[in-house]
């Protein structure tokens, strides 16, 4: 853990430069606005240790897959967010000397995330080697109000001299990516072009054609001596040479248009990004600033939440909510969450059941339901890749596998046991339909798009369960859980659960669907083909009669079959040198141990807890937490839910510190890496679920039964409920629901019902060990 940032509520702020941490800074301070987004590299050249980084939603690359040893079924490539043309570029050359804080010494240096603007600051004064010293101001943000806008302010003020300077603002598509199989560019450029003031670049994907231009136009202070256009095949830029006095500032302002091929015609993608760069500079930076910061507002009115007592989770939490808001807009339903978000290139920017496990909870309670709705969009619009996988993998009839992996609906992972073995992610996409629909009764959803997809998944699960002679009933044979240091296993109960469960959603809703809707699912049943006699009674002899491993002794779900048999040892014996376990031990050692590297078993009693007493939560919880190490960031999470709901609110507390700051300390030391962006979704379950004990379960209901740990004062947080805007503030002693818009609404608190109506507030005692 390393603790390098000041605390304060609002903003992340580093005060000092150490070129040791600045990858891990180019991760944290990280910008995006949905449609791009970008590490927090410097403006101006530097020579040190970096990892450059700027990502265009959608853009990809199918890299050749790299594996040792092929077999049958392998996927083809490996999809990756691609790095693009870095066009934040704006070099500073002081009486000809190139200003570079590798090399020249900082006296200063301050660098600000203000989460509640969204826009990345620094301030430092600087002696380069000529010993000029100059104090130099970036501001930079996306513009979430015009999505194809970047801009790029740099304010420089010669200290102790007076004499020539330049600015030479640049877009270079000269990138890699760090993680390429091949060591290859993945970039063509097709165009580069520089005139007064301004340039443009096109460029176009090795590989599938895509096309991304980026047109900067700038405007500048002070009295310009010359300007010099130049362009190579990768580089256009402009050197802007001024006459500069001591003391005296000189701001250059960057607007930069950035057009992709998702969204343009190809041959329209110049013209329209140079268009865009126009318009921004005509409105001017203050305006743009102004629009954005509206917009930031309005995202922090629906989701902000506040923490009274503890500076540093009140920082924590607002930066996961930031970053969750900065990397998906919801505006594009062919848009989705990497783990990493825009601040990495690990896990190739790509799709994982992250998104329907952990990002849609956050995002059906603080956005919008059409931002779920996309993100549900997304996968039904995958249906015929997913079905095309399964077929791959011998399966038939509709059969769908949602792959574990993507950028466009094909499996795009190389590692054997997750890719195929990791099949539960079918059933996070089921359930991600049945949330959206509990939480905003858009039923309309399920008979145009839900049904095909419940379908499809229903077939896959009937004919992946085996009937066993042995034990008469059904099994899940050779699955990988959710925790992935057990490969090949028989009879996971997480997997088994969640199959179980898809197979009855599909039939409750074929009921549904055919009640609400006859004619569209007439429709539904014609596309499918379904045979509702034959099909459906397997699905019902299958849901009605699975195996589910249990161990007696402990009274407890078991993992899968064997566990037992495992040497048990709890994660607390494991000496702190040799963690975490991934980096100490060999796979072999890891997967014949007993530990557990995230939410397994627990992950499904999360998701059906309504359907176990609280003693069954109990003794899974004693029996599983003690195991499970945790070396996921999503797995504290669920065991924090799990540890409030059982009434052990310190240890759920203890259990929140691990995901809340996980990378702003950088606790795994990783975070130049990127940050865990699907993981920041639960942080906020944790506060959300956790200690505020929301639920939404099968009745539809809302529900909360709020706890606080000891450290806090008192915390509030802002839900969206069916329509209905609420604000719960939770102190030492009592529960204020405040509706924020004047629908009534009736909801469950600690086991009693409520109607609030007309806007009016609620208050109501805390009860600490209440139960739901
Ligand atoms: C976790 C997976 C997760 C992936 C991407 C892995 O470490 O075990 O559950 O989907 O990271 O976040």
């Amino acid at each position: 853990m390393i603790q390098y940032l000041e605390q304060d509520e609002w903003r992340i702020v580093e005060k000092e430069f150490d070129p040791a941490r600045h990858q891990a800074s180019e991760s944290i301070f990280s910008l995006g606005n949905g449609l791009m987004g970008q590490r927090a590299n410097f403006e101006e050249q530097y020579t040190g240790p970096m990892l450059r980084g700027s990502y265009i939603a959608g853009v990809y690359y199918p890299d050749k897959t790299r594996v040792g040893w092929w077999k049958n079924g392998y996927p083809e490539y490996f999809a990756k967010v691609l790095n693009s043309p870095n066009w934040i570029g704006v070099d500073l050359l002081i009486k000809g000397e190139k200003l570079d804080l590798y090399t020249a010494r900082t006296d200063s240096f301050e660098r600000v995330l203000d989460m509640r603007r969204g826009v990345l600051s620094r301030t430092f004064t600087a002696t380069l080697p000529n010993q000029c010293t100059v104090q130099v101001t970036t501001e930079r943000f996306l513009s979430m109000h015009r999505p194809e806008t970047g801009v790029v302010r740099v304010t420089l003020t010669p200290v102790n001299f007076s004499g020539p300077v330049a600015f030479v603002p640049y877009i270079d598509g000269d990138v890699k990516n760090e993680d390429a199989n091949y060591d290859e560019q993945f970039w063509n450029i097709l165009h580069t072009e520089a005139a007064d003031y301004e340039s443009t670049l096109l460029s176009q994907t090795k590989k599938l054609d895509f096309r991304v231009a980026f047109a900067m136009k700038v405007a500048i202070t002070g009295n310009v001596s010359s300007v010099e256009s130049s362009r190579t095949d990768k580089w256009c830029g402009n050197t802007l040479s001024l006459n500069a006095s001591e003391g005296e500032s000189l701001t250059l302002t960057k607007y930069v248009g950035v057009c992709s091929s998702l969204n343009h015609l190809p041959d329209q993608l110049i013209t329209n990004a140079q268009n865009e760069a126009d318009r921004s500079a005509q409105a001017g930076f203050d305006m743009l600033l102004a629009e954005h910061e509206q917009h930031w507002t309005d995202i922090w009115h629906h989701s902000d939440i506040k923490i009274e007592g503890d500076a540093a989770a009140q920082q924590g939490i607002r930066f996961n909510i930031f970053h969750l808001n900065q990397t998906y807009t919801g505006k594009d339903e062919r848009l989705n969450i990497g783990p990493k978000g825009f601040t990495g290139e690990k896990y190739g920017g790509s799709t994982y059941w992250d998104t329907e496990a952990y990002c849609i909870p956050f995002f059906l309670a603080t956005a919008p339901p059409q931002v779920t709705r996309n993100l549900l969009l997304y996968r039904y619009k995958h249906l015929p890749k997913a079905i095309e996988n399964a077929q791959k993998l011998g399966f038939t009839d509709g059969a769908a596998l949602y792959p574990m992996v993507t950028m466009n609906g094909e499996e795009s992972h190389n590692e054997w046991e997750i890719t195929f073995q990791e099949i539960h992610r079918n059933g996070a996409i089921a359930f991600a339909i049945h949330n959206y629909l509990r939480h905003t009764d858009d039923y309309q959803y399920l008979d145009e798009y839900g049904l095909e997809v419940l379908i499809a998944i229903a077939r896959f699960w009937s004919q992946r369960a085996t009937y066993s002679q042995v034990k008469k009933q059904f099994v899940i044979l050779g699955v990988t859980g959710p925790n992935e240091y057990e490969n090949n296993i028989n009879n996971n109960w997480y997997t088994n659960k969640i199959a179980v469960w898809c197979l009855n959603f599909a039939l409750s809703s074929i009921q549904k669907v055919k009640k609400r809707n006859p004619g569209q699912f007439e429709k539904v049943i014609k596309k499918t083909g379904l045979d509702l006699k034959v099909e459906t009674i397997l699905w019902k002899s299958i849901a009605d009669n699975m195996y589910f491993p249990f161990e007696k002794k402990q009274n407890v779900f078991l993992q899968q079959e064997g566990y037992m048999d495992k040497e048990q040892i709890m994660a607390d014996e494991l000496s702190p040198a040799i963690r975490p376990i991934n980096q100490h031990w060999s796979w072999d050692r890891i997967l014949r141990s007993c530990f557990i590297k995230q939410a397994d078993t627990l992950q499904g009693i999360y998701l059906f807890e309504e359907t176990f007493d609280t003693e069954t939560i109990r003794r899974n919880f004693n029996f599983y937490e003690p195991r499970t190490v945790h070396e996921s960031s999503l797995s504290p999470c669920v065991h924090n839910i799990l540890a409030a709901r059982i009434g052990e609110v310190e240890k759920a507390y203890e259990l929140y510190l691990r995901t809340s700051r996980l990378d702003l300390d950088d606790y795994n030391l990783e975070v130049h890496e990127g940050l865990h962006i699907t993981s920041m979704a639960g942080t906020w379950m944790s506060i959300v679920e956790g200690f505020g004990g929301k639920r939404v379960f099968d009745d539809g209901k809302l529900r909360l039964a709020p706890v606080i740990p000891l450290r806090w004062k008192s915390y509030s947080f802002r839900i969206l409920f069916k329509g209905v805007y609420l604000e719960i503030n939770v102190n030492r002693k009592e529960v204020i629901i405040k509706p924020k818009n004047n629908r009534g609404i009736s909801l469950i608190i600690y086991d009693k019902k409520y109607n609030l109506t007309g806007g009016k507030s609620l208050t109501v005692p805390l009860i600490m060990t209440a139960t739901l």
